[in-house]
């Protein structure tokens, strides 16, 4: 995770936008404010927030009908999601969290006890990327040491590679898409390619040698690292064969 993650506060209050806002950056924290869902949904396709703080009540599209969708789309169904709401009742707070959020907190609340969440928050979901050692079928990655090995044996790999093959062992088995990859392992570099992402999951390949195999091309959606050359094997085979 990046050393000050990004907050996207949607917010139509600009009052309280604003004493939120004010209290992360004063804690760590890059918030971006998006009044309305549309703002917040340009906010998103921008650039993926590493939390948000989503308003119930806003004007158009509810911050409920919001968090659903966010939770449903691959590119933000892993950020994690606090509701705010003048709504305090146990319903509604079952709601909120049926429809994807986090966590929860009814207005009005301490902006103490809201950083607090933040942070609660942020430690859950974090741990794919803070921990320190990653094995996924012999391949291992020591961040402490930066060491990647497989089966024992040393391997050596680029800095991006690395982060790389990290975040790919700590979400193994699962479909990133290129846009996903660059916001998670180049940190919201909108500018960059998508091709960028195919030189350095080649190089990846090459570098890993035998567990190069383990990154799988998922034809029209992306990347996976498998613990199941199997399927890797037939999909590399039709490839050359193509
Ligand atoms: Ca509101």
């Amino acid at each position: 995770m990046r050393s000050m993650p990004a907050v996207l506060v949607v917010e139509d209050e600009p009052a309280i936008a604003e004493l939120i806002a004010v209290n992360l950056r004063h804690n760590g924290f890059r918030p971006t404010w998006a009044m309305d869902s549309a703002s917040a949904q340009r906010e998103i396709d921008a650039a993926v927030p590493d939390l948000i703080l989503l308003d119930w009540m806003l004007p158009g599209e509810s911050g409920l009908s919001l968090a659903k969708r966010w939770r449903a789309e691959p590119r933000t169904k892993e950020v994690p999601v606090i509701m705010l709401t003048a709504r305090g009742d146990e319903m509604d707070r079952v709601a909120g969290l049926d429809a994807g959020a986090d966590d929860y907190m009814a207005k009005p609340f301490s902006t103490k006890e809201l950083l607090a969440r933040v942070r609660a928050v942020l430690r859950r979901r974090g741990p794919d990327l803070s921990k320190e050692r990653f094995t996924v079928a012999g391949l291992t990655l020591d961040a402490d040491t930066h060491r990647v090995s497989y089966l024992g044996e040393p391997l050596k790999l680029g800095p991006t590679e690395f982060k790389l093959l990290q975040y790919f062992l700590g979400h193994a088995e699962r479909v990133h898409s290129r846009g996903q990859l660059l916001d998670k392992v180049w940190g919201d570099h909108v500018y960059i390619e998508e091709r960028t992402v195919d030189v350095h999951v080649k190089r990846l390949r090459e570098a890993l040698g035998a567990a190069g195999a383990m990154v799988e091309t998922v034809r029209g959606a992306g990347y996976r690292l498998t613990a199941k050359p199997a399927a890797v094997e037939t999909s590399m085979a039709a490839k050359a064969g193509a």
